[in-house]
């Protein structure tokens, strides 16, 4: 195996610099022995980290990862498995959403139940809940820590701001702050990880598992003749209705060309194709702690994984020259 594995921000916990999560796939696209066939993958690989969510597939998706860990038997304190509270499972009744205290609680005993497991390593609020004042926030998640519900507690698509205010009365109130952000993050999709966020690392080690780095498959490449079968712009249309609709535009035609030149790099290095280096570009960021790999079938986990032969070989050079093909690199 040759997983790297790197620190959760200041947890002392260590998470694989790849992970697998369950967005879309896991109790959607992929269902029963698949999903054991994807996991089993992952764990040969060297991946000791799992991200689900109480709102992926309205529960299912937790559902079905706790069958898998039980059915693989594996061992729970070699896994770290993370969740997120605050869309609740799709139901429509107010408080079972949002980061009341009722709902931090209710909705984390749910999510447990779902995937058989007397705790999770992490949870995280899935998005800020402006309804809810952050001392409120804070003691709900520190109640989870102590009941022993979770070891950790973390922010997605939170802004600095609000992160540094949790830390801040969290210290204040003598309890346990955030110390991990769950944020997009891809050669797409750089200016908000790389320079708000940067006071939040270097003040505070602050951890990141970061989502959709092939930006939901894109940077695969597969999508450089048009829309594939059974690929998640024909499965899941909803949530790339623009990125379709651009395929077709010269802009979007210009971008699939700058992919296939990124999967160019990638074979002089010796990888596979631009996957792999778009996933050693993110992995090789010592900021990441934790690439969420999404995958529906175990040969994409395969391919991926490539991506840690090539961690070594993106210097500075290499950044610089995916700064020029993409033109998008952020101004400190
Ligand atoms: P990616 O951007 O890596 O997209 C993954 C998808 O791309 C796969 O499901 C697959 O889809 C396709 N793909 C992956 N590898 C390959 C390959 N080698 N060749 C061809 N196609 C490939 O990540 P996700 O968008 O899935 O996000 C990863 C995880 O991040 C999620 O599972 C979730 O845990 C987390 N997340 C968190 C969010 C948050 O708000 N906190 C939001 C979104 C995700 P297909 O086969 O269907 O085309």
């Amino acid at each position: 195996k040759d997983m790297i594995y790197k620190n959760l921000g200041n947890t002392g916990l260590k998470v694989s610099a790849f992970s697998y999560g369950g967005w879309l796939t896991v109790g959607g696209t992929v269902k029963g022995d698949p999903v054991k066939d994807l996991i089993k993958e992952a764990l040969d690989h060297g991946v000791n980290f799992f991200d689900t969510a109480e709102i992926y597939s309205n529960g299912q998706s937790e559902i079905e990862m706790g069958r898998v860990f039980k059915e693989l038997d594996v061992d729970r304190s070699q896994l770290v498995v993370s969740t997120k509270i605050f869309f609740g499972t799709g139901k429509s009744d107010p408080n079972q959403k949002g980061l009341s205290r009722k709902h931090i609680i209710e909705g984390t005993k749910a999510s447990l139940k779902r995937l058989q497991l007397d705790y999770v390593d992490i949870v995280f609020a899935h998005r800020h809940d402006a309804a809810t004042p952050m001392e409120e926030i804070v003691r709900g998640f520190n109640y989870l820590l102590d009941k022993g519900f979770a070891f950790a507690w973390g922010t997605s698509e939170w802004t600095a701001q609000q992160i540094q205010d949790a830390i801040g009365i969290a210290d204040r109130l003598g309890l346990v702050g955030p110390c991990v952000e769950q944020p997009q993050y891809s050669i797409f999709h750089r200016e908000k990880f790389e320079v708000e966020f940067k006071p939040l690392f270097d003040k505070y080690k602050y951890g990141t598992t970061i989502w959709s780095p092939l930006a939901g498959g894109e940077l695969s490449g597969k999508y450089l003749n048009g829309i594939p079968e059974n690929s998640r712009y024909k499965t899941n249309p909803e949530y790339y209705e623009q990125k379709i609709k651009e395929l077709e535009s010269p802009e979007g035609k210009k971008r699939q060309d700058k992919i296939r030149q990124l999967g160019e790099i990638s074979k002089r290095l010796g990888g596979t194709g631009p996957a792999a280096l778009a996933l050693a570009w993110a992995a090789s960021n010592p900021n990441v702690s934790s690439v969420i790999l999404g995958a529906t079938k175990p040969e994409q986990l395969k391919e991926n994984f490539e991506a840690l032969k090539l961690i070594p070989k993106v210097t500075d050079e290499v950044r610089k020259e995916i700064d020029d093909l993409f033109e998008n690199a952020p101004t400190p």
